[in-house]
């Protein structure tokens, strides 16, 4: 097969161009199974971690008003407040 950014004909087990140095994509690697799965993966992912904290925030102070369920509200609050902050690292791209 031939380089799609140079042209120059390349070994089709090459993973880098030999002309140009740049990175060979495959006939099928765009549709790859496990790279669609890691997508699905990440954006479930994704969602849990932007819907979950404000839930368990809300019903973590609720809970706190309950002197039965002080403890777990505690934990539950904890938990949100660090889904919250791994949530503002994600989207900030740290
Ligand atoms: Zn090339």
């Amino acid at each position: 097969m031939f380089c799609r950014f140079c042209g120059k004909p390349i070994k089709d087990k090459a993973v880098v161009c030999a002309g140009c140095g740049r990175p060979v994509e495959g006939p099928g690697s765009s549709s790859d199974p496990s790279q669609r799965w890691s997508f699905a993966t990440l954006a479930i992912l994704m969602a849990v971690t932007v819907f979950l904290p404000p839930i368990g925030l809300v019903f973590g102070f609720l809970g706190l008003r309950n002197p039965h369920r002080k403890t777990q509200a505690a934990v539950l609050l904890t938990v949100s407040v660090f889904m919250t902050l791994l949530m503002a690292a994600i989207i900030l791209g740290l």
